[in-house]
């Protein structure tokens, strides 16, 4: 889980992806037949099968959640917009780092108003908005103006840690998709399709990086790597799981932005059984993945989304099973090297 770990650790909030994408390369580049770098930002890698015209995009996204810097107030503190969605209760408290044209600077993150001990209870009721929120960069105002600029992109703090038969980190969404596309270009030995491993930008603030890499790649079939809601956890019905932890890949059937290529779909659950892989079926109610741009690209592509299953998902306490992690690799290499249909 090393590739994994160093995937997480990096930053890249949206529109800021450089530091991932420069990581991914260094490990892909040996392992293409042609790379490049879209005008938005994309990775997009080539590896070829002779005499097939046919292409699978598959969409990892690099980009996680977090902020911009908005405003400086005349005390240096700094105040946020958020890119990408937060539930700001798990905000309270928090490590982040921005990255300013001069270096990274660790601050502190809470938002505004009175603590616990003399908090009244309706201001221990209240959720503060993102705007409430401030970064405590125990500056002087003058050198955190010198230092930080509107627009410096801000990343939460998280290190990787295993517990028990878990992992957890912040950016498991979606850094699980890119250690899955670079382990692809690795392993791949013979593809009977052409691919296309494309590593997106912009996914956390509306799919926006697949939305022109697809129209670059024009693929026939499209696959989004991501991870989905694992909800297997105390004061939530069984019914209302989405998935499981532990129990295989997820063939995603439904999302609010897509409804998989149901030939494609049944498919994968073939090539599940056929290679033993562990697997489940996944309809997740609201949501989406970059597969709802890319089946619409065009004149449209064939689409389908396979999830690894997370819990806690835009915390940054997210947690997989590794053995998930290695089932949705093992289901993408065996459809890229299985016979077309
Ligand atoms: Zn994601």
């Amino acid at each position: 889980m090393k590739l994994l770990q160093q995937l997480c650790e990096l930053q890249g909030v949206p529109g800021r992806e450089e530091e991932v994408r420069d990581f991914i390369l260094e490990q892909v580049k040996d392992h293409v037949d042609s790379y490049e770098i879209d005008p938005m930002g994309n990775l997009i890698c080539k590896r070829l099968c002779e005499g097939s015209d046919r292409w699978v995009m598959v969409a990892c996204h690099m980009d996680e959640i977090g902020f911009y810097v908005r405003y400086i107030d005349k005390k240096g503190y700094v105040r946020v917009q958020a890119a990408g969605g937060f539930d700001t209760r798990n905000l309270f408290a928090r490590r982040v780092t921005i990255n300013t044209r001069s270096g990274k600077i660790v601050g502190t993150m809470n938002p505004g108003g009175p603590p616990i001990h003399i908090a009244t209870p309706e201001d221990r009721k209240k959720v503060p908005e993102v705007k409430e929120f401030y970064i405590d960069l125990g500056l002087p105002a003058e050198e955190v103006k010198k230092k930080v600029r509107v627009g410096d992109p801000v990343a939460l703090n998280q290190d990787f840690v295993e517990i028990g038969q878990y992992v957890s980190c912040k950016s498991m969404d979606n850094r699980t998709a890119c250690w899955t596309g670079i382990n692809l270009l690795k392993e791949l030995t013979q593809p009977t399709q052409n691919i296309a491993v494309v590593f997106t930008v912009q996914e956390e603030v509306g799919l926006r990086g697949a939305v022109t890499s697809a129209f670059t790649v024009d693929a026939d079939v499209s696959i989004a790597i991501d991870v989905t809601l694992a909800c297997d956890t105390p004061g939530i019905d069984e019914e209302d799981y989405i998935s499981e932890l532990g129990k295989g890949t997820a063939i995603k059937v439904f999302d609010s932005s897509m409804i998989s290529d149901h030939g494609l779909r049944e498919q994968m659950i073939e090539l599940a059984e056929k290679n033993n892989i562990p697997h489940q079926l996944e309809l997740l109610p609201r949501g989406g993945t970059d597969a709802g741009a890319l089946q619409r690209s065009r004149g449209g592509s064939k689409a389908i989304t396979l999830s690894i299953p997370t819990r806690y998902i835009h915390t940054i306490t997210e947690t997989i099973h590794p053995d998930d992690l290695r089932a949705t690799l093992s289901l993408l290499k065996a459809y890229c090297e299985a016979p077309v249909q």
